[in-house]
């Protein structure tokens, strides 16, 4: 039997979104739930990856088979497709996996053309609504099939409202539409030089062509890698019979939240326009009036509204945002889905539905996106100073958060100047789904237009990005790069600033502190901790690190690097003498002075852990890193050390190396030169056994060996460390235990696991350079490249951000299952950034690891998604 390829709504349900998409999985599910939407079918994300891999076609056989489920929509809807006598109308419309908000394309009315039109005029008694759809289908189509610019249509629009003195689109007569749709039309031959397509099977084929088309266009891809969605997943297509808000005054179209999006307050959030069709509302084009307007304007048809919102977020246990239309008083719902909201909303709904008895702990914890968590730990606002600052103007808080910045006219410019160091803020009439890349840039985002459903309030709330929306009193000169208020004129280097949760917009700069964290997040943060088993860590080199990340739920230090200490103040000096030195002793003078520093850092860090784990690498740098470079350094520098400039120039030089990265560094140093691994043991076991005589603790300190790709150079170091330690202990007459273990960074140590295992006490993945050796590219200059490789599809991710699992996660598992094989009890943990980042912390939960580590404030990012892996794929017994 061969594939289907297309599915009536009647045929799925909400567990088939990887092939129906979330939009056609959930019209499905719509429809067994007998809630009134309009029928219709889905074209399958097999069918969209077929089109890819049979070059851009949709082959006969698929097109045969859309052709069999539009003739059952016929029967369904007693319609024709561009039928003489009531002719049916579709929409053509867009759903991939996972939710990508105006990344991809819609086209609506699709079935009309010169005799459809006035078929549905006659019918409808209402050539009005009828050349009003038409001139509208005409503008998508030539948008998003024949990549026409929508913008043209929308100024010869604006001409004729001029010419006829009106300002709505909705004043515009019958007569005045048939007037358009031929402009249109003429404008559309014009551009393509053909007539506008007639036969509603060509509009058909074109249009679904177009929305597979539109998976792999620019913006969608860049939206991808933010959200971490592969190009493989595909979008469906659903075609769906056309109900009409644009009937008159007793139609219209809306978006509703069964929650508010915001706050997460728990009342209904909705806005629709009278006399609109679909878009409408988002675009920003006429404000919306709030939903409860419609309870005055036609009681019946908003209760049954009210009802139906209920029953969804009851069926599927979580806050839902919908599309509807009101079709002569009759009301359809359009589409439901899981909805985008604020971390704020996002917990308080978790924590409330689980209160209220409607979701469990487990379910709740899958409620939040943990990249959301990062924006509640993000700055706001100094009260102090923003009393000094005037509200300029104010526009909604679309999405919460403050930023500051000077004010950036377009998407492109956000982007060069962000990408040239400034702090810039996004001010534009209405943002679009092109904007994307200048969104991200940006600190902050500021409309003119548009309302809290906006594009650029639904897209920032899913980036956890700053946005002000709607603020009307502003007047936007894009071309003169101007933004105007009451007279005043800003340019490009005034500064603004913005709070996202009152909507007020200020001049100037304001001063940002660190967020308080709500009730709602301990509460949540207490269900992932009893839930998850992966253990949570953190990197950090000062005391101050600790502590942070200790308020953020650290359980440990997974990564101290010590050679950051030595850059600090009144260190480096040592340290360069130590590098210079040419004899062992001159290297133990200069390594004296540096040992009582690095004792009380390590003191310092101990306590701050108070007692938890605490892993410290040893030196891993190439020394010539902490030398100058410029001339005039170099002369102080060997003045200082009392050698002569030249001499001191051969030291630079005999250090240089060609390929750093790959040179003298790591546990190579400390096989060079032992005397380095002696003073930081001394410094590692002489702090803890200090500090656990001091606070009576029993810290075990973890000495991690960085580098290592054969047993023995970790046999070697580890002698080093195991008998200066022992040394110590002993004349100490002290009692410590220690361990000392190996990052996992060299391919050839995840090879050898098995044999390197035998002298690790633990492993820790280093998987920054695990990568950067594995792929073979210098993470310092693999960023140049990569986007080359993004945008020629070579690539969707950046691997330095989200583990490679196919490649450096497979020596990752090998390298767990050889370690364990000979020490089944053997530690393991990771601390490259990959340990922040959520998809790769599961990955590494579901190998089997112990601990991830990563910096301060991705720690709650990362127990978060450590609960998740563990909801997903139980470790637990
Ligand atoms: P998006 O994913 O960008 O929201 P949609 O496919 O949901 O795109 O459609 C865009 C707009 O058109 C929405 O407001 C939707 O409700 C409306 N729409 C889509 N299909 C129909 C239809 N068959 N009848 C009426 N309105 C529709
Ligand atoms: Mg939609
Ligand atoms: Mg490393």
């Amino acid at each position: 039997m061969s594939k289907k390829y297309v599915y009536l709504f009647n045929e799925g349900d909400a567990s088939m979104k990887n092939l129906l998409g979330g939009k056609g999985a959930n019209l499905a599910e719509m429809t067994n739930l007998g809630i009134p939407i309009p029928k219709g079918f889905t074209v399958t994300t097999e069918a969209c990856n077929k089109y890819y891999d049979d070059n851009k076609v949709i082959t006969n056989d698929v097109i045969e088979e859309i052709h069999f489920k539009i003739k059952t929509l016929e029967e369904l809807t007693q319609k024709t497709f561009g039928g003489e006598v009531n002719p049916m109308l579709v929409s053509v419309r867009s759903g991939a996996r996972a939710s990508m908000p105006g990344m991809m394309d819609t086209i609506l009315n699709l079935g009309l053309n010169d005799k459809t039109v006035v078929v549905l005029a006659k019918e409808t008694n209402n050539e009005r609504f009828a050349y009003d759809s038409y001139r509208r289908f005409i503008m998508m189509f030539a948008d998003v099939v024949m990549d026409i610019n929508k913008k043209d249509f929308e100024k010869i629009l604006e001409e004729m409202k001029e010419v006829k003195g009106v300002h709505l689109d909705t004043e515009l007569s019958a007569e005045d539409l048939k007037e358009l749709v031929v402009k249109f039309k003429d404008y559309y031959k014009s551009v393509k030089g053909e007539e506008f397509p007639q036969d509603v099977n060509v509009q058909l084929i074109e249009a679904i062509t177009a929305v597979f088309r539109s998976w792999d266009n620019p913006r969608a891809n860049v939206y991808r890698r933010m959200n971490d969605i592969p190009s493989s997943w595909g979008t469906a297509v659903n075609v769906q019979e056309m109900v009409f808000g644009n009937k008159g005054d007793t139609s219209g179209s809306g978006v509703a939240f069964s929650r508010n999006p915001a706050t997460g307050e728990n009342k209904i959030f909705a806005e629709y326009l009278m006399n609109a069709q679909g878009e409408d509302v988002v675009a920003g084009i006429r404000t919306p009036s709030p939903i409860e307007k419609l309870a005055e304007q036609m009681p019946e048809t908003y209760n049954e509204f009210i009802s139906i919102v209920n029953t969804l977020e009851n069926h599927y246990r979580d806050m839902q945002d919908m599309e509807f239309t009101i079709e002569e008083g009759k009301l359809f719902f359009l589409q439901t889905r899981n909805g985008k909201r604020t971390a704020q909303a996002a917990l308080r709904i978790a924590v409330e539905m689980v209160r209220d008895g409607l979701t469990t702990k487990e379910r709740a914890i899958l409620m939040l996106d943990p990249k959301q968590i990062d924006t509640l730990l993000h700055p706001a606002f100094d009260q102090e100073e923003m009393k000094l600052h005037e509200v300029l103007t104010s526009g909604l808080p679309a999405s919460p958060g403050a930023a500051t910045g000077k004010i950036a006219f377009t998407a492109l410019e956000a982007k060069e100047r962000h990408e040239a160091g400034e702090n810039v803020i996004l001010v534009r009439q209405e943002t679009s789904p092109e904007d994307i890349e200048g969104m991200i840039a940006a600190e902050g985002i500021l409309t003119v237009r548009g309302g809290m459903t906006s594009h650029a309030a639904v897209v920032a709330r899913g980036m956890g990005a700053c946005c002000v929306a709607g603020a009307g009193e502003l007047k936007v000169d894009e071309t003169k790069r101007t933004m105007t208020l009451n007279g005043k004129v800003y340019s490009s280097e005034d500064y603004i600033s913005l709070d996202g949760s009152t909507g007020n917009v200020y001049e100037g700069k304001i001063k940002t502190v660190e967020p308080e964290i709500s009730g709602h997040f301990s509460t949540y943060m207490e269900w992932a901790d009893e839930i998850r088993s992966l253990k949570v860590r953190t990197n950090a080199d000062t005391p101050n690190d600790a502590e942070q990340a200790v308020k953020f739920g650290a359980e440990g230090i997974g990564l101290t690097r010590t050679e950051h200490m030595f850059f600090a103040e009144g260190r480096i000096f040592p340290m360069r003498q130590m590098i210079v030195a040419r004899t062992e002793e001159a290297r133990r003078t200069a390594l004296d002075k540096l040992l009582p520093m690095q004792k009380g850092d390590f003191k310092g860090i101990y306590k701050a852990m108070a007692g938890r784990p605490v892993t410290i690498r040893f030196l891993d740098p190439p020394l010539h890193e902490f030398l100058p470079t410029h001339a005039s350094e170099i002369e102080e520098l060997a003045k200082e050390l009392k050698m002569t400039v030249e001499e001191l120039n051969n030291v630079i030089s005999d250090l240089h190396e060609f390929n750093p990265m790959m040179g003298h560094r790591g546990c190579r140093l400390a096989v060079s030169y032992p005397e380095i691994a002696e003073m930081q043991t001394r410094a590692v076991v002489e702090a803890a056994i200090e500090v656990n005589e001091e606070m009576g603790w029993t810290i075990i300190p973890e000495i991690m060996i960085p580098l290592v790709g054969e047993i023995n150079e970790l046999k070697y170091v580890k002698n080093i460390v195991t008998k200066t330690a022992d040394a110590i202990i002993k004349d100490k007459g002290a009692k410590l235990e220690y361990h000392v273990g190996t990052m996992i960074e060299i391919p050839r140590a995840c090879v050898t696991a098995d044999e390197i295992a035998t002298e690790a006490d633990f492993f820790s993945f280093g998987t920054n350079d695990l990568t950067q050796m594995t792929f073979g590219f210098s993470r310092d200059d693999a960023g140049t490249f990569l986007k080359h490789y993004y945008a020629k599809k070579v690539y969707d991710f950046d691997p330095f951000a989200k583990l490679d699992q196919e490649g450096v996660g497979q020596l990752v598992k090998m390298a767990v299952e050889k370690g364990r094989s000979v020490k089944p009890g053997l530690k393991l943990g990771v601390c490259g950034e990959h340990g922040g980042d959520p998809s790769s912390v599961e990955f590494f939960h579901n190998a089997g690891l112990d601990y991830v580590s990563c910096s301060p404030y991705r720690v709650p990012v990362a127990r978060l998604a450590a609960a998740q892996a563990e909801v997903r794929n139980p470790r637990k017994k």
